[in-house]
This record gives structure tokens, C-alpha cells and sequence, in this order.
């Protein structure tokens, strides 16, 4: 039987780009330009490998996003993913990951999957929480971190790098990995990927194919509220340290100032 694996994809705000909170608070995507996450790159590398090792695999991706996350989707088909499903809905603009990590489940659930892979975090919102969230709704065993994935007989091994030892982990499938960027370069899309990519099926599904209230999301379903935003304050010139025979303490002074030493 064929192994199902779904990764999590996460369209963000390019980091080059100016980036600003809306009136009500919420990252302002409408105006800047997005892509697919870098590290979630590394996540669909990870599912190209394994599913290159399996008798027979198909990967879906998976993004909840708006309109232009179709990008995203783009990129990970043209990278050599089979097919793509985008949850789009107007209600979902405001939700935290509350409410990310429920459509992503009901999404995933009809679906069907042996294995989900999401990145370590995503460059946007970096909370690196939405894995064991995800994980814990669809009930499955949850593999986080790993720098090395396997999956074999039904089992998915992988490495966990920490700072003084390194863990193998396993668990049986249906499981959820994430993985880290150093589980390996990913790829880049090759031309015929690209022109591949056109043809692949991106299905579009709303909250009520997933049968989601849209009180369960959006800004009245989140958990958590972002009372204040405030704006960075400009870069001020630097300090010149000048030396005319006393530039080692003048910046001795300088640094000892600052609390640096
Ligand atoms: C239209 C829209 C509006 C939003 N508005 C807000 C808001 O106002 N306030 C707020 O707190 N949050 C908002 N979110 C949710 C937020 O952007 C995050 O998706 C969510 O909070 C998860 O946090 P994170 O990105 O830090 O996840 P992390 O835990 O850092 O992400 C880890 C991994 O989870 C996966 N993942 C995360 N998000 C997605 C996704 N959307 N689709 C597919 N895979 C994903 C990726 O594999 C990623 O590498 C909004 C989301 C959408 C789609």
C-alpha cells in the first residue's frame, strides 16, 4: 500500500521585505510579497528522500493560507511533490495557532496520511509549537527535531542533535515528524519540475468541507490576543570612536557603558 505522507507548508512574508501589523493588530500580508517558508524546505526534502526510498509514496502538501499561498504550494510541487490541498476561507484572517493547528488536523484527517512532516518552525510566526499541537489533536505519536529520518516497516527512526548528545528516537506510524535545517540541503526545482508543478492538483477546501465553525477560528476563536503593537524605532547613527592615542579606552568606556563587559 502506498506510504501517505502529508507536509505542512507555511506561507510567509518575505523577511526582505517592509514588514507591518494591520489595523487590527494582525501581520499585514496583503502588501508584501510571500513565499514558501524556508524551513519548511527542509520538510519537503525530507519527504522527497523518504518517499524516493519507498517501494510506492505519494506526498501531499499542505498549506493554510491565503489566496497567494498558492506559491508556496507551487514551490513544493516544483520541487517534486504529487499534489497539494490549500485551506483558504475569509474567516480564518486573526487565527492563532489554536486555530491553525485545528483546520491543519481536519484537513490532514480527511485527507488520510501515515505520516505528517512539518518544519522545525516557521520564519514568520517562529513559535515551533505547532507540531506538538498538531500531533496531540490527531492523536498520533510525535517525533520533534530531528536532523536524520527513516521510515521503514511501518516505523518512522530519526536523530535529535542536542547540544551534548545525540537521541534515536522511533515511533510507529501513523506519526508526525519535524524536522530541523540540518536534516540535509533542499533541493532546488529543476526546469522540467517547474514545468510539472503546472499540472499537479492544488484542491482548494473552506472551513465547512472541514466541517470547522468559523467561531472556532479567526480572531473570536484565538487563544491568545495581541493587545499592543508598537512600531521599531529608527536606527540611530553609531558611535565613532576616534583613535588619537586613547581609542582602546575610549572604547573600553564605551562597551563597559553599554554593559557589554
Ligand atoms: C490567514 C491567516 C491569518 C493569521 N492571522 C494570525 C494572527 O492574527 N495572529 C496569530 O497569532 N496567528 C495568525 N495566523 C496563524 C499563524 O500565522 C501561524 O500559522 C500559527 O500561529 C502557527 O504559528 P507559527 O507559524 O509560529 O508555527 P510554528 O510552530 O513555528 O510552525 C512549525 C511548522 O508548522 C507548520 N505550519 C505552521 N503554520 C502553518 C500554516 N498556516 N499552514 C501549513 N503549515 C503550517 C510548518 O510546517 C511550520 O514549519 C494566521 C494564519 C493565517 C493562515
Amino acid at each position: 500500500m502506498s506510504l501517505r505522507i502529508v507536509v505542512c507548508v507555511k506561507y510567509v512574508p518575505d523577511a526582505t521585505g517592509d514588514r507591518h501589523f494591520a489595523d487590527d493588530l494582525t501581520v499585514d500580508r496583503d502588501d508584501v510579497d510571500g513565499l514558501l517558508s524556508e524551513l519548511d524546505e527542509y520538510a519537503v526534502e525530507q519527504a522527497l528522500q523518504i518517499a524516493d526510498e519507498a517501494d510506492d509514496a505519494e506526498i501531499t502538501v499542505l498549506t493554510v493560507g491565503p489566496e497567494d499561498a498558492k506559491d508556496a504550494l507551487r514551490k513544493a510541487l516544483s520541487m517534486g511533490a504529487d499534489k497539494a490541498i490549500h485551506v483558504e476561507d475569509d474567516d480564518l484572517h486573526g487565527t492563532d495557532v489554536m486555530g491553525t493547528s485545528l483546520v491543519l488536523a481536519k484537513a490532514i484527517e480527511k485527507a488520510g496520511y501515515d505520516l505528517v512532516i512539518t518544519g522545525m518552525a516557521s520564519t514568520d510566526g517562529t513559535m515551533g509549537v505547532l507540531p506538538a499541537i498538531l500531533a496531540e489533536r490527531l492523536g498520533v505519536p510525535q517525533v520533534t527535531l530531528l536532523s536524520e529520518v527513516k521510515v521503514e516497516d511501518g516505523t518512522v527512526t530519526g536523530r535529535r542533535d542536542g547540544d551534548t548528545a545525540s537521541e534515536t528516537l522511533e515511533a510507529s506510524l501513523p506519526a508526525l515528524v519535524s524536522v530541523t535545517d540540518q536534516s540535509g540541503e533542499a533541493r532546488y526545482p529543476s526546469f522540467k519540475g517547474i514545468m510539472a508543478a503546472k499540472k499537479k492538483p492544488v484542491e482548494s477546501w473552506d472551513l465547512e468541507e472541514l466541517e470547522i465553525e468559523a467561531g472556532e477560528v479567526g480572531l473570536e476563536g484565538s487563544w491568545t490576543k495581541v493587545d499592543s503593537a508598537a512600531q521599531r524605532p529608527a536606527r540611530t547613527a553609531g558611535t565613532i570612536v576616534k583613535d588619537e592615542g586613547e581609542g582602546g579606552k575610549q572604547l573600553a568606556e564605551f562597551l563597559a557603558g553599554q554593559k557589554f563587559i
